[in-house]
């Protein structure tokens, strides 16, 4: 997970702060000095953090912080509201333009992730009902165009090429005239990189945006490269006048010091960040949820995001309608399962709790995805009567579902046991609501 390290030792620094009924500034000063070196292990830039300390040390101690009822809750929102800041404060949205197609140019380092990122955006638009063209101006890297053609063909959606003859600022008008023909809201032009800035890219580059115009340049940097990716965006931001930075592989960058340092130090804003390899792995980047997630608070904003995406609003009321009248079956028990399983993996749900940092183990959990695939198992093993009437589930049956999903006869009996445990809640919650509409009713 992202900034496990940083939030760890943050998390840490704010729990003695809050136990403090009185902080002295001998306290604060001890609280920043920690701070200051788990930033800099996270391998945020030095100016930043030096920046950033100030910032929170003059705020804490010019607010009267420090007389306050609640000394350490006041020095954890200032750490907060200055992270937040620090990562650009207000989310920044992709532009759309008023007059379609809305034009976006990728750029990056090969590697970076500047491809995947390009289907991953046309996955995002798809959400929101926006058609998009991909345009595959990278004619360098062999298996640019193919890779890109894989991906328009998995995202149903159209790709523009012209071999890798053609000069790129040629391949991307065109590509740009294309979609204006074809009516759709977005352009994605996925240009080529090189393995190091080189000058010769640059120009390409300029030569594209100049014939392009376009309303957004993306810079794809991979956060893995920490500090690297900041200086990355430092050139690229001077020589092309960057709108936005797409950080990727944040999945797998426990430090966290690009994400935290591009803004401060390049100016310019990161969008999005990638979280996987798999086209619906990308992020709005929003620094207030970020901030929060790093100092334990959760994000319970995305992860109710989350759920809206997954679930199925009529399902929804059908399973409340079935609740209500006791027909819960183990149908839509499997069909809750998927819905839960479709808004990612429960590792990084769970992430997002409010204090999950602290509950003792949960880092060391692996969620056992394992078990939920057996819990499918044992229902896709039952007859249709079975599923609908648990009751008549037996001995023998037990052994037979057993058998047939691979699993024991006490994994069925635990999962036959939760399920009818279910049933019981489910009943008294709706005999006290009955009770509830009586009253209302003046019975
Ligand atoms: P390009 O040369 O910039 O076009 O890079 P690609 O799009 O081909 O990506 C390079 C590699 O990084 C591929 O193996 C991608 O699957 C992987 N990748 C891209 N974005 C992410 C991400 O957010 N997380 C992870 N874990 N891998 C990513």
């Amino acid at each position: 997970m992202a900034f496990e390290g940083l939030s760890e030792r943050l998390q840490s620094v704010m729990r003695k702060l809050r136990g403090k009924g009185k902080v002295t500034e001998a306290d604060l000063k001890e609280a920043m000095r920690e701070v200051r070196l788990a930033l800099l292990e996270a391998d945020v830039n030095f100016k930043v953090v030096k920046s950033f300390i100030d910032r929170v040390k003059e705020r804490a101690i010019g607010q009267e912080v420090l007389k306050s009822l609640t000394p350490g809750q006041q020095v954890i929102k200032v750490v907060n509201e200055e992270l937040t800041a620090l990562m650009g404060g207000e989310q920044s949205k992709l532009v759309q333009s008023a007059n379609p197609p809305t034009k976006i140019m990728m750029v990056g380092l090969q590697g970076a992730g500047k491809t995947t990122t390009s289907g991953k955006l046309v996955r995002y638009l798809q959400k929101q009902n926006r058609r998009a063209l991909l345009v595959a101006a990278d004619v360098y890297r062999p298996a640019a165009i193919r890779q890109l053609e894989i991906l328009g063909a998995d995202l149903n959606t159209p790709v523009f090429s012209l071999g890798d003859k053609e000069d790129p600022v040629v391949i991307a008008q065109r590509g740009v005239a294309k979609a204006k023909e074809e009516n759709l809201d977005y352009v994605i032009i996925d240009t080529a990189g090189r393995l190091h800035v080189d000058q010769e890219m640059m120009d390409e580059l300029k030569r594209i945006r100049e014939q392009v115009e376009p309303d957004e340049i993306l810079l794809v940097v991979d956060a893995m490269t920490g500090q690297d990716a900041v200086n990355v965006a430092e050139t690229f931001h001077s020589e092309l006048g960057l709108t936005g930075v797409v950080l990727t592989k944040l999945d797998g960058d426990t430090r966290g010091g690009a994400a935290l340092s591009v803004k401060a130090v390049t100016q310019c804003p990161i969008k999005f960040v990638g979280l996987g390899e798999k086209t619906d792995a990308l992020e709005p980047f929003y620094p207030d949820r970020m901030a929060s997630r790093i100092l334990g608070m959760g994000d319970v904003l995305t992860l109710i995001e989350k759920a809206q995406a997954a679930v199925d609003a009529e399902k929804a009321k059908e399973l409340e309608r079935k609740m209500r009248t006791l027909s819960f079956t183990f149908d839509d028990f499997l069909d809750q399962l998927q819905q839960v399983r479709k808004m990612g993996p429960l590792e990084d749900m769970l992430a997002m709790l409010p204090g999950a940092g602290q509950i003792k183990g949960l880092k060391n959990l692996q969620v056992d995805e394992k078990q939920l695939s057996r819990v499918e198992a044992i229902i896709r093993s039952m007859t249709p009567q079975e599923k609908e009437n648990p009751e008549i589930i037996n001995a023998s049956r037990r052994k037979r579902i057993a058998n047939g999903s691979g699993t024991t006869v006490q994994d069925v009996n635990r999962l036959l046991k939760q399920f009818n445990d279910m049933k019981k809640m489910m009943k008294q919650f709706s005999q006290m609501s009955k009770g509830g509409k009586r009253k209302k009713r003046g019975f």
